[in-house]
């Protein structure tokens, strides 16, 4: 595309973009009475309006039904999470009976780890990204431990070259080749937290199988951000999390892929809760855990309805948006982005804008600030900016598709080159 840094070009977008209608059904977050620029949807999505409502419907329900509401509200709460298969299996690209809503994100990565982590003395490493989500990281150090190995020898860190930012797939291939006899697990994130890296999940879950390891994604990143075919690609398992491109509200409850081989295998360990067992017979109060088969067989409790009310809610936005459509859009937008940078970068030369995020990328761009700084980053703030500064000096940036316009990518622009103007 022919990118301009133009106030008429943005609204000229803006006016032929196809999901410009999906905004108005977002609140976005105002700075004395003006809407800011929101680009931290990759941490916490915007609430969608009809939320309220959604959360309301189980409140009146609960109000009026109490305990019956389990069985007589307009969304019976016992079925609750059953609704989210048709949807959940089209955003990551899973059969129906692969997917569910539980939990959180970290909880989640534990019990699938109790099931897909199962070190022997000779196969007992877990392959996973450098510099991995903290929680990750502390998921993965304590599972290890957990078996009785030390974190130093068992888990294997993937880091770039010296000099560069991500990982590049030939070394993320050789080092699977290189452990493979002792990898146990591979464990990484689909997109990175830190660069926006989407990562070759294809490649991965192939070279990981050849070499007889389990292999597992953490999606928190990729949810509802890039293309997921998890069954296609024969992913063993996968979870994420539905606060950050998926709109669902703080902590709001997370979700899991086990592929159909594992879902129907009923001798896999796992930690066992009531909800993991088939509606049918669950009320019975019978000893003796047998799995539902799939994904619920990891259930553990019952529906928290009221974050549920909201991500189903969320779920159908997105999906009428349209994958494809968000897809498209965010290759513009991004792209537009980042163009937008390079023109600051290229005009004024003490402040420059590099971007490490490769082009294997979603919605997010992760920006080196050379020059400029924290205290830039600030003053961008203060002019109605909501970005997220990483130390020592990235600020990372997510235009979202479903509800950020051309006009927000240009209005950043110009914030940062007033504040730039200001710091001289
Ligand atoms: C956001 C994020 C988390 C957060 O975990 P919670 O259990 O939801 O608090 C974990 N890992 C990654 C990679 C993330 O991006």
């Amino acid at each position: 595309m022919d990118y301009k840094n133009t106030k008429e070009f943005a609204t000229e977008q803006d006016n032929k973009d196809p999901l410009k209608k999906f905004r108005n059904q977002f609140e976005i977050p105002r700075l004395n009475d003006v809407e800011t620029v929101y680009f931290t949807g990759n941490s916490l999505g915007l609430l969608p309006t009809k939320g309220r409502e959604a959360i309301n419907q189980e409140l009146n329900d609960w109000g009026k039904l109490g305990v019956e509401g389990h069985f007589e509200a307009k969304n019976p709460w016992y079925s609750y999470h059953e609704q989210f298969k048709p949807l959940l299996s089209k955003v990551v690209g899973a059969k129906n009976h692969e997917v569910t809503a539980l939990g959180g994100l970290t909880g989640n990565l534990h019990l699938l780890m109790v099931s897909f982590y199962r070190p022997t003395p000779k196969r007992y490493k877990i392959l996973c990204e450098g510099k991995a989500f903290p929680s990750d990281q502390y998921a993965l150090e304590s599972q290890v431990k957990f078996h009785g190995y030390r974190a130093e020898d068992a888990i294997v860190e993937l880091n770039p070259r010296e000099g560069e930012h991500h990982l590049r797939k030939e070394d993320i291939l050789s080092a699977i080749e290189e452990h493979g006899p002792e990898i146990s697990l591979i464990m990484i994130g689909g997109v990175n937290y830190y660069t926006g890296q989407v990562m070759p999940m294809k490649e991965i879950t192939k070279a990981g199988h050849e070499l007889g390891a389990i292999v597992g994604f953490d999606l928190a990143h990729a949810f509802g951000n890039i293309e997921l075919k998890l069954h296609e690609w024969g992913v063993d398992f996968a979870a994420w999390c539905s606060y950050k491109y998926l709109n669902s509200g703080p902590g709001s409850v997370a979700g899991i892929y086990v592929h159909e081989r594992h879902g129907e295998n009923e001798n896999l360990p796992r930690f066992a809760g009531w909800w993991g067992t088939p509606s049918e017979g669950r009320f019975k109060m019978e000893k003796g855990f047998k799995p539902a088969i799939g994904s619920d067989g990891w259930q553990l409790s019952n529906a928290p309805v009221l974050s549920m009310a909201i991500h189903k809610i969320a779920l159908e936005i997105h999906l009428e948006a349209g994958l494809e459509n968000l897809r498209e859009k965010q290759k513009t937008l991004t792209g537009y982005l980042a163009f937008v940078l390079n023109e600051i970068s290229n005009d004024d030369s003490k402040i420059k804008f590099e971007i490490i995020t490769p082009k294997e990328r979603g919605s997010q761009l992760s920006i080196l600030t050379h020059g400029g700084g924290k205290p830039l980053f600030d003053l961008m703030t203060k002019k109605g900016v909501i970005a997220d500064w990483r130390e020592p000096n990235v600020i990372r940036v997510a235009p979202v598709p479903l509800y950020n316009s051309y006009m927000d990518v240009f209005r950043f622009g110009s914030i940062i080159k007033e504040s730039i103007k200001e710091l001289a």
